[in-house]
């Protein structure tokens, strides 16, 4: 697809992750039904906005982690609206020749993916509308734009928790990985009950309400997304200790838990 502006219908009669996410972090891209449900979860936990920029920082130290390490291919699954700086910005600031695909399945996402491409001349951006949950035409669309006989750096970050298991969470991060090469890297962040069962629950259940699916978990099986994967350091964290030396703090990131995890594996 090209950098255009896309007629695309946003259904505004219920609340969306993606548009919820942009109020958290203060964004345009929203709508009343969005912003209704996004106070409702600040009710339950007031640092959810605290997490949203805790999150977008663990991407770009990880970014540059992986950039660091001389990966120049990006595979990023459930991208979100446009946030500067994104992905691609700060992997082509290290490695101006890197290439990055992104996908999404918000049609809000897709009307805006001409941020996304916007990239440098050496390298390549480009967005395919596609659901993680069908992970076989995310690798036809992806191998298009990337080498999969180079290593890919698969990264999931705020996704898999709007996946449930019987959505098959773990078993498609199995399936993305098994074409990729070694040399490769599985990128995840998501959010736990761990911390505050209570207002997980409450939560869960707000959101189940009103169509959206949150699949909270624990660490043991934020850690088995990474199932034969060797982890690598500092192994799971809560995203803001993951390689804080690799960016800036994010104000009120240490008044109080931060409930979700980080990390990043390599496939031998
Ligand atoms: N990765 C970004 C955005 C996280 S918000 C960041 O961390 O800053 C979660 C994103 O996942 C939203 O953009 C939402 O549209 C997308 N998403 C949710 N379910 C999805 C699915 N089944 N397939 C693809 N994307 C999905």
């Amino acid at each position: 697809m090209t950098g255009q502006q896309h007629p695309v219908e946003i259904d505004t009669s219920k609340p969306h992750t993606a548009r919820m996410y942009d109020w958290y972090l203060g964004g345009k891209d929203n709508y009343p039904v969005d912003e209704a449900m996004g106070r409702q979860m600040l009710t339950l936990d007031p640092r959810v906005p605290v997490m949203a920029r805790v999150n977008r920082a663990f991407m770009q130290r990880a970014t540059r982690w992986l950039a660091g390490q001389g990966v120049r291919q990006f595979l990023d699954i459930g991208t979100g609206i446009p946030t500067e700086p994104n992905l691609h910005q700060v992997a082509q600031e290290i490695a101006p020749d890197a290439r990055v695909v992104y996908c999404d399945n918000d049609p809000i996402v897709l009307a805006h993916a001409g941020a996304l491409l916007r990239g440098t001349d050496e390298g390549v951006t480009e967005y395919l509308q596609a659901d993680v949950r069908d992970p076989e035409s995310i690798l036809e669309g992806a191998r298009k734009i990337l080498d999969f006989d180079q290593p890919v750096a698969l990264s999931l970050i705020a996704l898999l928790h709007f996946i449930s298991d019987e959505d098959g969470a773990h078993e498609l991060v199995g399936r993305l990985l098994a074409d990729l090469p070694s040399g490769s890297y599985l990128v995840v962040s998501h959010a736990t009950s761990d911390f505050t069962p209570e207002e997980s629950k409450a939560a869960t259940e707000k959101l189940k309400a009103a169509g959206v699916t949150l699949a909270l978990r624990s660490r043991e099986e934020f850690t088995r997304l990474f199932a034969g994967l060797e982890l690598v350091e500092p192994g799971v964290q809560v995203p803001h200790l993951w390689h804080p030396e690799l960016g800036e703090p994010v104000p009120g990131q240490d008044d109080g838990v931060i409930p979700g995890y980080g990390a990043v594996g390599r496939k031998a």
